[in-house]
């Protein structure tokens, strides 16, 4: 198995799929699995995470899984690559769902540029939905944003953005990350920013304040280094925990207190204590 040194401050997990993790692994996502995960990612530091649906299907797993695990809270959209058929009955469930008490999150929602899959305008306009869906019941806008940067910014600028968003896996320059600071936006650094070509994403974590941080996995994709290539897990966290305050200047125990206390701010978890 793969693992981390675990953290001497506790953090969580901002975005994961834990469901995909066990797609992935080829065994049920089921309470077990669930609960084993969350044990071993424990044991590294890493004390909650955020699972994110990117269907309908998916979101409604991430609740059921949220609801069983204390520890586990749920994010709930249609990832911008899914959004064709979607129907207004699925936008009732999702509403639903949303407004359940484990749900902490409109996401992962936004603009996929880069398969060339769904037509931009279709995912501009169930991006917009989305954030319409957000404002309604009050919770944070969770965004994916590939290779889209300046259609996510201009579209959250056109509806009017929700109180909290968090850009999932950022990837921009330090010129939007600065921008997202002034919008008051939060930006979650994956994996990635341990990678030996991305630069521009160490410099871009550079400009970003503590109150606007946050770190995540994406699991089961972009495992940091020295697993990249292997399927990723809360577990390893840490690795990109240490890479993204490096990168910000920080000791770690630091940015993981400011990290938990994000957490606490904006998607509303208890305190997760040091
Ligand atoms: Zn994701």
């Amino acid at each position: 198995m793969l693992t981390a040194d675990p953290l001497a401050s506790p953090v969580f997990d901002a975005h994961t799929h834990l469901d995909a993790m066990a797609h992935r692994a080829g065994v049920p996502a089921d309470d077990a699995y669930v609960a084993e995960q969350m044990r071993e990612a424990r044991a590294a530091g890493v004390v909650a995470a955020i699972t994110v649906g990117d269907t309908v299907a998916a979101s409604r797993w991430c609740v059921a899984a949220a609801g069983g695990h204390p520890d586990v809270y749920a994010a709930v959209a249609v990832h911008p690559t899914e959004v064709d058929g979607l129907t207004d009955d699925d936008y009732a469930e999702l509403a639903a769902l949303a407004g359940d008490p484990r749900c902490v999150a409109v996401g992962e929602t936004g603009l996929d540029y880069y398969w060339d899959r769904t037509a931009p305008a279709a995912q501009q306009e169930h991006f917009r939905r989305h954030i319409a869906l957000a404002k309604s019941v009050g919770k944070p806008l969770m965004i994916h944003d590939r290779e889209a940067h300046v259609d996510v910014l201009r579209i959250l600028r056109e509806e009017g953005a929700p109180e909290q968003v968090v850009f999932h896996a950022f990837s921009g320059d330090a010129a939007m990350a600065r921008e997202c600071v002034a919008a008051g936006y939060l930006l979650s650094f994956p994996g990635v920013i341990t990678f030996k070509n991305a630069p521009a994403l160490r410099d871009a974590a550079a400009v970003v304040p503590l109150e606007h941080l946050l770190v995540e996995t994406d699991a089961p994709f972009l495992t940091p280094h020295p697993h990249r290539g292997r399927p990723n897990a809360p577990r390893l966290l840490p690795l990109t925990v240490r890479a993204l305050a490096a990168a910000a200047g920080h000791d770690p125990e630091v940015l993981c207190a400011a990290v938990r206390a994000n957490g606490t701010r904006v998607f509303g978890l208890p305190e997760m204590g040091d």
